[in-house]
Formats: C-alpha cells, structure tokens, sequence
C-alpha cells in the first residue's frame, strides 16, 4: 500500500479492526454479557455490568498514546525506514511513543516471521559474522565486544540469521541440522568449524576467497551481500542496545526476505498475526 492509497483509510480505526489489530466486540469484556451496545464513536457499554471500553482494550494498541488515526501512518514510517526522531516529528507525537510504537512493529516480526517449520534446501551459502563493538581493528573471529551472527541463505531463497554464543562446531552445525534439509549443497569458506558439515548428510564446498571466482558456483557473496546490507543499515541507529540487537537483526531478516514484497502489506499481517498470538495469551 502506498501513501495514495492508504489516503482512504481515513478511519484507520476500521481498518485496524478489519485485520484484527483492534479487537470486535460481541461480549463485554468484563462480564462476558452479550448485552452491549456501541456508544459515542467507538465506545462500547454493557448493560449488564454497566462498564464502558475503548476500542483499544485487550490489543496490542492498549497503553500506547498513539492516536488510532495515526497508526497507518506509522506503520508505513516504519516501512521507509524513518527514523524514530523524524517520525515522532511527522506523527507529532514524542520520541518515546514513537520508540515504543516501532519495538511493536519489530516484537511482531520477531514472533509471527520467525518460521522455524519450513526449512532451507538447494544451494546454501553459510557464513558468520560480527556485529558492534567499538574498535576497528579487532576484527575476525572471536574479536572481543562484538556479537556473533550466523547466516544461512537458500540462493534465490530467503536469508535465516540468528545470534549465536559462539561459532564453535557444535554451535554451528547445529543450527544447520535445525535450518537446512539433508542433501543440500552447502557453501563455506575455510573455516574449521563447518568442519563435519558431511556426516550429518550435507553436501559441502569450501570457497578459497583468494581464488573464489575461478571456481564458478563456488561463492558465499549472497551471505556476504546480506552482511553488507546489514551493517549499512545498522550504522544508522549508531549504538544498538545489545539487548536489543536480536530485535533489529529480525528486522532486517525480514527487510531482505520480503524485498520483492509490498512490505507495508506484510508488516500489517505481522502486525496482525501478532494482536492475535497476544490476545490468546
Ligand atoms: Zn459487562
């Protein structure tokens, strides 16, 4: 959806509870009376218990001070990857709000994208790296201060990155048994810890990167393209909170995979998919 078309959900708030980020009502929440009617705009009353709620009770939008009219709007912010400052500016609303708003967006990502039943299969490309830390230099495995990641990319597929503790071999290994499906052809560079990858059923290559185009097919530049576009990214946000950076990895996991996508249309469904889970809870 693009700003024009999103221009005729003037009354987000029939849209939101279209998708099923606002709740419908046809019992009150308070006694489970079915005696309830619609009051001034979008209030609910029962004449049972006699309680009055908002529209927002038992979403994911309750507590927020984010007005409905402006969700939409922020959703699609966050779709263009504006910055919280920018978009507290444009929204009119504060920085924290707006902080809070897009950790939704990205918990949503994080517990409705992360698909563990589908695995990866075909040409993989597996690969780690490191993530923070301050200094320059220190770079490589193990550099001090900085977080570990692995990536596993199906070519022409999606991407699958996690954090990990470490890159030893068991670590490794068995985040590819978990991700990827026996048989597959699996594409490394020299590292002892991919070590073992064919007695668990994987077809493997190793890439010599001083000679890596000689080979042919033999590369790791998908991966290495997704590192690339991580890191650029992430340098915008300057430090991230290493609490936080599971959430931000996600986030862009979820950028790459859904590149080819209307990514506001699946940001909803995330969104959506996500009052659900909350609301079972
Ligand atoms: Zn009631």
């Amino acid at each position: 959806m693009n700003l024009i078309e999103l221009q005729q959900y003037t009354i987000s708030e029939e849209f939101l509870r279209a998708e099923g980020i606002l709740k419908q009502f046809d019992h009150c929440p308070y006694c489970e009376s079915t005696r309830i009617t619609r009051i001034r705009r979008s209030k609910h009353k029962c004449y049972e218990c006699r309680k009055e709620w908002g529209p927002r009770r038992g979403s994911i939008l309750e507590g927020l001070r984010v007005p409905l009219s402006r969700v939409l709007i922020a959703i699609k912010l966050f779709e263009l990857d504006t910055s919280v400052r920018e978009s507290a500016h444009q929204l009119g609303l504060s920085y924290n709000t707006v902080y809070d708003l897009f950790d939704l967006f990205r918990k949503s990502i994080i517990r409705t994208d992360n698909d563990t039943s589908f695995t990866l299969s075909g040409e993989i490309e597996m690969d780690e790296s490191y993530f923070g830390g301050k200094r320059k230099g220190n770079r490589g495995r193990g550099a001090a201060g900085k977080i570990p990641v692995f990536g596993i990319l199906e070519r022409g597929g999606k991407v699958r990155v996690e954090v990990v503790q470490n890159v030893t071999g068991e670590t490794l290994l068995t985040m590819a048994i978990k991700k990827v499906k026996r048989g597959s052809l699996i594409y490394t560079d020299k590292f002892r810890s991919y070590n073992g990858l064919i007695s668990y059923g994987f077809r493997h290559m190793r890439i010599d990167h001083g000679k890596r185009f000689v080979n042919g097919k033999v590369y790791i530049n998908g991966i290495e393209g997704f590192w690339s576009f991580a890191k650029e990214r992430l340098m915008k946000y300057h430090s991230v909170n290493p609490r936080k950076f599971p959430l931000y990895l996600k986030e862009l996991e979820f950028r790459y995979n859904h590149r080819h996508h209307d990514l506001y249309d699946d940001l909803v469904k995330c969104i959506s998919e996500y009052s659900r889970v909350a609301s079972i809870q």
